[in-house]
């Protein structure tokens, strides 16, 4: 473990999609090319001063002997206040001030960077300081990422030395999202092995900066253990709530997760009769105990509308959940609620709903978790999940066009890793992987 663990990583850019011609001057800094075409201004006759906002500092404060002097920081503030809320700007904005460059060198432009998509620019004029929006230009562009793994996944994120200049951050989100999608097929942290296969693509928007926002992953492969699981975002109603399918445009989801924690351990299982170590007297446990530190997230295991949410005398702090097809689950022993949450709230699958605690009748700090069909107590631990929705088939001509395109995306990845993991794969004496699927 260790010194050997790498990630061989491949990173490449598909066409630059769509382009915004305009280009500004952002924070005084270079703007890197990033369409086609060559920045179109010129050298500005300005001098910039940046600033940043410090922890507990007011943007009145950090204005302060920054203006001329008899302009008044407060004027500025409140032109600021009539398109953000100054005290919602986090540490480390950045505000920069314009300065001609020719003398007098008198105050041009202040501009905050209110966040990484909008910069308020503030100008002062003889009826007093005036505010203008300027959007960031950005270019969407479509990015593809393979990689084998050598030893673990976290591994390979975290002991990386050959990652081909990508930023760790970024490295380490891709994780949580293959994670994410495929959580259901596979158990990252037991079912990895060494020569493991992942590649995927996704949107990205990238700034004059160069800074850069991540989109969705559209499209996804892990081949694990020699067998390959493919997974196609698709938003079948065009309202952003979309989801990950497999090739054949069924879920890859499940309707509920296997857990509303995360990181458990069970303490008590589903039973018919067991000795009840409060009321001291055999009782059936008609769900899972599991035990967690006293504000462990909970989480929603499926979509569905809140409809309990109450102090019980034996359940403590209590959410019930209804889902479609005569499906509840309830989440009992909590130490609170999350914000938000109360009776009628939809929650989708993964929410926050309510920590770990220990209230009603409860001998330590543990979630106790209930899944009930038309009122059938079902054990969530032994459970054949039910999948989630297939793609619905009013939606399945767009669903054909765009996840051709979109598994099309992982073929461009160079032939040598397919050719790699046929070797490692067939020398362990597995099934062929990739290629042969
Ligand atoms: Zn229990």
């Amino acid at each position: 473990m260790g010194s050997g663990s790498k990630i061989l990583g491949f990173i490449g850019v598909l066409g630059v999609m769509a382009s915004s011609l305009a280009f500004v001057l952002f924070s005084g800094k270079e703007v890197p090319m990033v369409g086609l075409l060559a920045p179109v201004f010129a050298a500005a006759p300005e001098r910039v001063e940046l600033r940043v906002l410090k922890q507990d500092q007011t943007l009145g404060e950090l204005l302060e002997g920054m203006l001329e002097p008899n302009d008044d920081q407060y004027d500025l503030v409140l032109a600021f206040m009539e398109r953000a809320d100054p005290r919602r700007l986090r540490p480390g904005t950045e505000v920069a001030f314009r300065r001609f460059t020719a003398a007098p060198s008198e105050l041009r432009a202040v501009d905050i960077a209110v966040d990484a998509d909008l910069t308020l620019r503030m100008t002062p004029s003889p009826a007093g300081w005036r505010s203008s929006v300027m959007t960031t230009p950005v270019v969407t562009d479509t990015v593809w990422v393979s990689g084998e793994i050598q030893t673990t996944l976290w591994e390979a994120v975290t002991g990386s030395d050959n990652r081909e200049g990508l930023d760790p951050r970024n490295l380490n989100q891709f994780f949580m999202d293959l994670n994410d999608i495929f959580q259901w097929q596979v158990d990252f942290s037991r079912d990895i092995r060494s020569g493991d296969f992942f590649r995927f693509s996704y949107e990205r928007a990238v700034r004059p900066d160069g800074t850069m926002r991540r989109g969705h992953v559209l499209s996804a492969e892990l081949v694990n253990r020699g067998r390959s699981y493919q997974a196609v975002w698709f938003d079948p109603n065009g309202d952003g709530n979309g989801t990950y399918y497999d090739e054949d445009g069924n879920s890859v989801r499940l309707r509920f997760l296997r857990s509303p924690i995360e990181y458990r351990r069970i303490s008590s299982g589903f039973s018919n009769s067991r000795f009840h170590p409060i009321l001291q007297t055999w009782r059936a446990h008609r769900g899972t105990d599991y035990a967690a530190s006293r504000g462990t997230p909970v989480r929603a295991t499926g979509n569905g509308v809140v409809i309990e949410r109450e102090r019980h005398s034996t359940y403590g702090n209590t959410i019930v959940v209804r889902h479609s097809n005569g499906w509840t689950t309830r989440y009992a022993h909590m130490n609170g609620f999350a914000p938000g949450i109360r009776v009628g709230s939809a929650v989708d699958q993964s929410d926050l709903i309510g920590y770990v605690g220990m209230t009603g009748l409860a001998t330590g700090p543990h979630l106790h978790y209930e899944m009930r069909q038309y009122g059938t107590f079902k054990d969530p631990e032994t459970i054949q999940l039910p999948p989630g929705d297939p793609v619905p088939i009013e939606q399945w001509e767009v669903w054909e066009t765009q996840s051709r395109a979109r598994l099309a995306l992982l073929d461009r990845l160079p032939l040598p890793w397919e050719v790699r993991l046929a070797v490692n794969v067939l020398g362990e004496g597995d099934a062929p992987a990739a290629g042969a699927r």
